[in-house]
C-alpha cells in the first residue's frame, strides 16, 4: 500500500489516533510524523531550532506556531517524507493548516486526506474514565472492558491501582470539550476543501485499521 500523500489524524482524546496513525504509517511503509518527536528529537541533536525551543518547553509552554512551522518545513525535506507522510497531532490551528498546505503545494504533493476518527462522548468517557494504572509495574486496565481479577489491584504485581487525575470524570468531560473548540475550526477547514473522510473509531482497533485502509485504497483509485 503506497500513498504519495500528507495524511493527517484528527480525533479526540480516547479515539486511538496514535494507535491508528502508527500502524497506517507502516502499512504504507512512511514515516510517522507528530511534533513532540520533531521536537525532542531536535533538542537531543541539539540544532539551532531544538536550542530554541529547549526553554520553552522547559516550561510547559505552547511552542509559537513560527517555531512548529520552521520544524515541520525542515522534516517535509528529508528524503524519507518523498512518498508520503502521516500527520498525528498536527496541525492544531487554522494557521498551522494554512502553511501546511503552501509546504504540501511546493514540494509537489497534492492536497492531503484528512482522517477523523470520531467516537461517540458516551463510549469515549467510558475508555478514558474506566482508565486505572499499576502504582507499581504501570499495567493498565479497564474497569468496564479489560478489568483485573480483584477488584483495585493489579493481577501481575499485586499493585494498587490509581486513577490519573487527567482519567476523572470531570476532567475527562474537559478534556473533551477542549478538543471540540480546538478542532471545530479545523475540520470545517478541512472539509470545505473536500479532503475530511470520517471514521467511526467506536469498534475495535483492528476493525478500525481495516476500515482506514478500506478509505486509503478507495483514494488511490480516485
Ligand atoms: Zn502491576
Amino acid at each position: 500500500m503506497s500513498l504519495k500523500r500528507a495524511l493527517i489524524f484528527l480525533g479526540p482524546p480516547g479515539a486511538g489516533k496514535g494507535t491508528q496513525a502508527k500502524q497506517i504509517a507502516k502499512n504504507c511503509g512512511i514515516p510517522h510524523l507528530s511534533t513532540g518527536d520533531m521536537f525532542r528529537d531536535a533538542i537531543s541533536r541539539g540544532t539551532e531550532l531544538g536550542k530554541q525551543v529547549k526553554p520553552i518547553m522547559g516550561r510547559g509552554e505552547l511552542v509559537p506556531d513560527d517555531l512548529v512551522m520552521k520544524m515541520v518545513e525542515e522534516r517535509l525535506s528529508r528524503p524519507d517524507c518523498a512518498q508520503g507522510f502521516v500527520f498525528d497531532g498536527f496541525p492544531r490551528t487554522l494557521g498551522q493548516a494554512a502553511q501546511l498546505d503552501r509546504i504540501l503545494e511546493e514540494r509537489g504533493f497534492s492536497k492531503p486526506l484528512v482522517i477523523d476518527l470520531a467516537v461517540s462522548e458516551d463510549k469515549l468517557m467510558r475508555r478514558l474514565t474506566g482508565r486505572w494504572t499499576c502504582s507499581l509495574g504501570g499495567e493498565i486496565y479497564n474497569v468496564y472492558d479489560a478489568p483485573p481479577k480483584r477488584p483495585g489491584i493489579c493481577d501481575v504485581d499485586g499493585g494498587k491501582l490509581v486513577q490519573r487525575l487527567d482519567d476523572r470524570p470531570e476532567v475527562v468531560k474537559e478534556r473533551l470539550a477542549a478538543y471540540e473548540r480546538q478542532t471545530k475550526p479545523l475540520t470545517d477547514y478541512y472539509r470545505e476543501k473536500g479532503v475530511l473522510e470520517t471514521i467511526d473509531a467506536g469498534a475495535g482497533v483492528g476493525e478500525v485499521n481495516r476500515a482506514l485502509r478500506q478509505v486509503l485504497n478507495g483514494d488511490k483509485r480516485s
